[in-house]
């Protein structure tokens, strides 16, 4: 990715965000650590990743610690999906953490610790702190410390304001990882949590040098030709019932498609375009035989609630839950809840 040669002075901290309570406390942490091991959540889409990639190189441009180097080591336990490998640094994230001594845990993007994955081992870290960075409603603050803005439209957003808090330069590199956040957290900002607030802070990466046409052709439109075939078998099925639309993806249909591990592709989001929709659907059946059911809802109503109540999590607009399979019996499980949504 192409970064400006002569780059304008980093704006003026946001002195908002810098006072923001619980924040500085996370900062303070942070810039007094010398071994930092980070964690995005599993399936990891472009805000959990940028996210993490974006305190990656943050952390990266702080000055020293006076006791020697700060490291920073980053992992996401599903790896990195091809259409995020263009994000600088991804070819540094673990995907299981070394046995190592730390002084900070930090958590992004994630609601709760399971869906950090297995490599999430906090009995093993001593008496380092989990720190909570996110933007989910539903988070359970499972941290030592916990900074939960639900009304940032990205968790890297909140990356932004730590930048704030810890007064370190936003790069290129971490412009770009933290704009692609923003972009497929918000579909291109597109979501009703679209501020100008949030204009702003996508201008400033830019300004960084984050190249956003870059990022929405890469993280966002393009879709391989194995997840357009996968979502034709699916929308060959699709289901309608008063205003609840939603498909299913069996592990046929995978096979068929030659799309093993590309999650839905955006499916749900798609689903909720249709008119008829108040609240949309995918049903995929994973390798194990679990279903995970990514959700929608029309701005008004809220299936936060929904999946929070079945072990997910999420935003009233967007949210996800697993269920046990098979696939007939999460749906038969999930239909009613769907048909009740409540309003947010
Ligand atoms: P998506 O449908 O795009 O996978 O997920 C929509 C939103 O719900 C995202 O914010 C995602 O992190 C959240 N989400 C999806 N599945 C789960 C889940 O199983 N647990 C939790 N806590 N959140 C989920
Ligand atoms: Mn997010």
């Amino acid at each position: 990715m192409k970064t400006r040669a002569h780059r304008e002075p980093t704006p003026a901290p946001n002195e908002r965000a810098a006072s923001r309570r619980g924040l500085a406390a996370i900062a303070g942490r942070l810039s007094r650590a010398r071994r930092i091991l980070a964690f995005c959540h599993i399936a990891p889409d472009g805000d959990a990743l940028g996210s993490l990639l974006g305190l990656g190189w943050l952390l990266k441009s702080l000055p020293p610690e006076p006791e020697g180097q700060r490291k920073t080591t980053l992992v996401c336990a599903d790896g990195v999906p091809v259409q995020f490998q263009f994000l600088p640094g991804s070819g540094e994230i673990l995907s299981e953490p070394p046995s190592l001594t730390w002084d900070a845990i930090v958590a992004v993007d994630s609601s709760d610790e399971r869906r950090l994955g297995d490599c999430f081992r906090p009995s093993e870290y001593g008496g380092a702190p989990v720190l909570v960075l996110d933007h989910h409603v539903t988070n359970l603050n499972f941290g030592t410390l916990n900074y939960v803005d639900p009304a940032a439209a990205a968790t890297a957003q909140v990356i932004v304001d730590l930048a704030d808090a810890l007064r370190a330069p936003i790069g290129p590199e971490a412009a770009t990882c933290l704009l692609t956040g923003l972009v497929t957290d918000t579909l291109s900002f597109r979501t009703s949590n679209v501020t100008p607030e949030v204009m702003c802070v996508a201008a400033r990466l830019m300004d960084e040098g984050a190249n956003l046409y870059e990022i929405t052709e890469r993280a966002l439109s393009q879709k391989p030709l194995n997840v357009m075939r996968l979502w034709g078998l699916a929308l060959a099925g699709l289901h309608q019932e008063r205003d609840v639309v939603w498909a299913l993806i069996t592990r046929e249909m995978r096979a068929q498609a030659g799309a093993l591990d590309t999650g839905d592709g955006g499916l749900a989001s798609f689903l909720i375009n249709a008119p008829e929709a108040k609240v949309a659907a995918v049903f995929s059946e994973k390798p194990d035989g679990q279903v995970e059911i990514g959700l929608r809802a029309r701005n008004g109503l809220d299936v936060s609630r929904l999946a929070l109540a079945l072990g997910g999590g999420g935003h009233p607009q967007a949210a996800g839950c697993t269920l046990p399979g098979p696939l007939a019996d999460a749906e038969t499980r999930m239909l009613p809840l769907l048909f009740a949504c409540p309003e947010s």
